[in-house]
């Protein structure tokens, strides 16, 4: 099922077999090494705190120092592995009723961030160290090669009989710019929240801070669930009450989704130079503490994304996704847990900054945003 705003982007994969070169051989041989290490790290920090499996960045803090003394690879390559070291053990905790031990790494399997090859003609080009590269002749009589090669290369993964090299087809992400600006939303039930910056010359500034109340939204809403009520109560033959429930339903949807076309029309006329940040709310549903109050006491979630897509389709600017994960728990500046010594105030436990509360969601967005931003060197 998709509704007209769906984002397009899709992932297409190209398989083909390979026998790597001994300096591809060793390289592998040293990330297994480098994915084992980081098992071993990440295990002994989960069992400190054994409710937690660092997050890769916790991880990398404490895994790069000996990765770039022991190896001299382009200092990328410690990211994959890190993510890797976290999925295995993750995907091990689940398979396992929440037990946690060191899984085994049995295969020579490497991913590659998309900073470290790039496809030169028929090959790939994948940096190994600074200035030193591995050529890999890409299988371009794959039948479907010349359509996907279209998309952008997004992911690599080396085996020591394979190679898989996936692209985001459709995706008209890589025909929009980033803006000039950043706006970062957080939508409520009641209001949306909006911190814009600017990125002129590389420095991030904060402009403004807004909210906006959702009323439309809101009444509708009301509206809705009051006609529901009434039709429990009054309507008595069963049939017919799931129909008219149905029809109401129907229409509700219908009557949101107008007041979403007004709103997001009215902040891309608005902000016709900026790019908008929301929180990723895909696969939300999987991760039930992420925002769970917020998304399970009020709405359902296809209003938000419904808004998102919606102002994606008609911002001329690229829209950025970031995670949701502690947008309101944790610090955007330093990561620190934060605490509440009155209501409207959010503190920092670690580096002491003071936030506004309510607009404490929008200003992390943002932060991640410029983070995105920095990452995808733009
Ligand atoms: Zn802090």
């Amino acid at each position: 099922m998709g509704h007209p705003w769906r984002s397009k982007g899709e992932k297409r994969t190209v398989v083909w077999e390979h026998e790597p070169d001994e300096s591809l051989t060793v390289y592998l041989r040293d990330m297994q090494d480098a994915i084992r290490y980081s098992l071993q790290v990440a295990y002994r920090t989960s069992v400190r705190d054994p409710e937690r499996i660092p997050s890769p960045i916790t991880l990398r803090r404490d895994v790069r120092d000996w990765f770039n003394s022991r190896y001299d690879y382009a200092r990328h390559h410690v990211n994959p592995v890190c993510r890797t070291a976290v999925a295995m053990l993750k995907s091990y905790k689940k398979n396992h009723h929440g037990e946690l031990r060191i899984p085994e790494v049995k295969h020579l399997a490497m991913r590659v961030d998309s900073e470290l090859f790039k496809i030169v003609g028929k090959n790939l080009r994948i940096t190994l160290r600074p200035n030193q590269y591995v050529w890999l002749p890409i299988n371009t009589s794959n039948k479907h090669y010349g359509e996907y090669s279209r998309g952008r290369a997004s992911e690599l993964l080396i085996t020591d009989r394979k190679v898989c090299l996936t692209f985001v087809v459709n995706g008209d992400d890589g025909e929009k710019k980033l803006g000039e600006r950043l706006v970062a939303s957080d939508l409520n039930f009641r209001t949306v929240d909006f911190t814009k910056a600017t990125m002129g010359g590389g420095q991030p500034a904060l402009v403004e801070v807004e909210t906006q109340p959702l009323r439309e939204v809101v009444r509708i809403q009301n509206d809705f669930s009051r006609r529901r009520r009434a039709l429990q109560k009054h309507v008595r033959n069963p049939q017919k009450r799931a129909k008219k429930l149905r029809e109401t339903r129907g229409r509700q949807r219908n009557r949101i989704k107008d007041a979403l076309q007004k709103l997001s029309a009215e902040q891309v006329k608005q902000n016709p130079d900026a790019s908008f940040v929301f929180e990723n709310l895909k696969g939300i549903r999987k991760n039930r503490e992420v925002k769970s109050k917020k998304l399970r006491t009020y709405l359902n979630r296809w209003p938000y994304r419904l808004y998102q897509s919606m102002v994606e389709y008609k911002s001329e600017n690229r829209t950025l996704y970031v995670s949701p994960r502690g947008t309101s728990t944790e610090c955007p500046v330093c990561g620190g847990k934060l605490e509440h010594p009155t209501w409207a105030l959010s503190r920092c436990k670690t580096c002491g900054a003071d936030y506004n509360r309510d607009r404490l969601a929008s200003f992390a967005i943002l932060c991640r945003g410029l983070r995105l931003c920095a990452a995808l060197r733009i």
